[in-house]
């Protein structure tokens, strides 16, 4: 249970101006200031993948989940005579199980590209996907740590900001829109439209080519981004890869220019990568420019083989723990984390810095189908959750989404979410500068 303790207790560190050394500890055995009741739970031996039961217990007016535990009676929190305070509820157990991902670890269910399916997931059966609970559980042990020591707890920021936003584009496709979008013209009858696709094209100007459509949109913004590209073709299994040559002349200029312009440069790892050390290491290596951080196209994700893989690389991050059928918190966290390698029982170096929210999750025939004025009322709950909690927000926002002939109003949804954020004084980063950060 140490390994739980240290792990949770790793992150809480890390959101909080917090008095040093921190007097807390994991059951009663010890005098410390501060003791959080421990369960007597077998479950972590036991390899299940959710646990049999769920309670609920209010915090300042929100329901939050509690899994290892059978009462709810007890105050939150008791202070006792000499002025030790403790936490009445297991949070270090509840808040190991959520952010370490165990459910996916432990689960055997798989979608057709082998990702943890969201409708298999704890946060699914009991609707909490937009709820950052882990963060909730951390503001009850601020609570613990202010009544003991008597003084005010506050939040780290970014850069004086009082939340990030981390703007991230996946290259998959830039150079097929004359090809995806101009045959159902061709077929519709529009040869007009088919004809001015196909000609753009000819020029070297693919309607999906629009890397300064993009970063136009970034300066309106002030933001520096960050831009995963993908270093194999074809197809994978019957899947797409990339549709252009990242070794290219014409990408590398591109790449060359956005780097110079202050935006990140990271792997998008292809179909296979993320349980192959070398597939991921060579295409890390075609970039042929030092790259800290990765996300795994189609965001596919194997809870037993990827972190060992990106860890063993060296990625300071990854960003790719998001569900693509909805947007929120996959690991109930709205703030960057160290991936959990179950096989070796021990966290990694590499931290996760998750996936809110992909342009695709809105209208996707087998995701949400939301309208595009839909969008911004429905994302907003989650963004206040982040607001709250001084986290951390991550788009992802393809490339071929800004332009005519992708996503239906992507352009205009763009827009109206950024602009939206910035209102609420959000601060733009990369997703490298979020961690450099965090490790501070
Ligand atoms: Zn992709």
């Amino acid at each position: 249970m140490q390994v739980l303790f240290d792990y949770v207790l790793f992150h809480f560190k890390r959101v909080y101006h917090l008095p040093e050394p921190l007097d807390i500890s994991y059951g009663f055995q010890n005098s410390s200031r501060i003791q959080i009741r421990q369960s007597s739970t077998t479950f972590f031996s036991q390899k299940e993948a959710q646990p049999e039961s769920v309670i609920w217990k209010d915090w300042q007016g929100t329901s939050l989940p509690l899994f290892f535990v059978s009462f709810t009676e007890l105050d939150w929190l008791t202070q006792t005579a000499s002025g030790t305070v403790v936490v009445n509820y297991d949070l270090i157990a509840s808040g190991f199980y959520l952010l370490s991902g165990w459910q996916e670890f432990y689960s055997s269910n798989r979608d057709q590209f082998g990702r943890f399916p969201y409708a298999s997931s704890v946060q699914a059966r009991h609707k909490f996907i937009t709820k950052p609970i882990v963060n909730y559980y951390f503001e009850v042990l601020r609570a613990a740590v202010e009544l003991a020591y008597g003084q005010k707890i506050t939040q780290k920021t970014w850069n004086g900001k009082p939340f990030a936003t981390c703007l991230s584009h996946d290259i998959d496709y830039c150079q097929s829109a004359w090809k995806v979008a101009g045959k159902p013209a061709l077929q519709k009858g529009r040869l007009g439209l088919f004809l001015k696709l196909a000609a753009q094209k000819a020029l070297g100007k693919d309607a999906w080519f629009n890397f300064q459509q993009v970063e136009q949109e970034l300066e309106q913004l002030n933001a520096k981004a960050s831009f995963f590209f993908l270093p194999e073709q074809g197809n994978y299994q019957g899947h797409p890869n990339a549709d252009y040559n990242v070794c290219s002349n014409l990408t590398q200029q591109q790449i060359n220019r956005l780097q110079q312009a202050g935006h990140e440069i990271a792997v998008h790892g292809s179909h296979g990568s993320s349980i192959n050390l070398e597939q991921l290491k060579s295409e890390k290596e075609k970039l042929a420019i030092p790259v800290t951080g990765n996300r795994f196209h189609y965001l596919r994700f194997d809870p037993d083989r990827t972190p060992e893989v990106v860890d063993e690389l060296g990625f300071t991050y990854d960003s790719t723990l998001g569900f693509p059928e909805h947007f929120g918190f996959r690991n109930s966290y709205c703030h960057p984390f160290k991936l959990f390698n179950f096989n070796s029982g021990q966290s990694t170096d590499t931290w996760e810095v998750p996936l809110n929210l992909m342009d695709v999750t809105l209208n996707h025939p087998n995701y949400l189908q939301l309208m595009p004025l839909q969008v911004l009322p429905a994302i907003t709950p989650m963004l206040n959750e982040i607001i709250r909690f001084n986290g951390v927000f991550t788009l992802l926002w393809h490339n071929e989404n800004f332009s005519a002939y992708g996503l239906q109003g992507g352009l205009q949804m763009f827009q109206e979410i950024t602009q939206f954020l910035q209102k609420q004084g959000t601060g733009f980063f990369t997703i490298h500068e979020v961690v450099k950060q965090t490790e501070a």
